[in-house]
């Protein structure tokens, strides 16, 4: 296992374990998964950490070394005392999102370069219709202004 200091500095994402990594001729695939913790139940409000079941996503990320990159997260679904089943919380997924925040930053911020769209849905592999979508979403999630200042925050670091 990599040391986590060194997946966060990867991935830029934080609490996060890496599984494996595997280069494919189109992309690179990670296998990534989260420490088991105890977590709030949204319903009752009860510590648990005892586990129902997993599921896999599949979420884009940045591309990296000149390639695509998807994350393949093994989703932890926990159950409560109370009955409620959740998924685990994270920070780098925005709720229905198959791509993480730092990856729909980077399409405003190609975008905001005044490229076209349909330029970079290519680079990103997504189809122009939702590279337009994400922008108008990300604007009525954040405003303008919070767009902006995370679009800075990311460039920084
Ligand atoms: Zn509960």
């Amino acid at each position: 296992m990599l040391n986590s200091y060194y997946t966060e500095k990867l991935l830029g994402i934080q609490e996060v374990e890496i599984k494996n990594i595997q280069e494919k001729e189109e992309c690179y695939e990670i296998s990534i998964e989260q420490p088991r913790k105890k977590c709030i139940c949204p319903c009752c409000g009860e510590l648990t950490n005892k586990i129902h079941d997993y599921r896999h996503q599949r979420i884009k990320e940045l591309p990296a070394f000149n390639k695509k990159v998807l994350l393949i997260l093994r989703k932890r679904r926990y159950v409560c005392s109370c009955g409620k089943r959740f998924f685990e919380p994270n920070t780098f997924l925005a709720r229905y999102q198959r791509m993480t925040k730092r990856a729909i930053m980077g399409i405003l911020d190609k975008l905001s370069d005044s490229r076209s769209y349909t330029a970079v849905a290519h680079e990103f592999n997504i189809s122009t219709s939702t590279v337009m979508c994400r922008k108008f979403s990300m604007r009525m999630m954040y405003g303008q202004e919070k767009c902006k200042r995370l679009q800075k925050s990311i460039t920084e670091c």
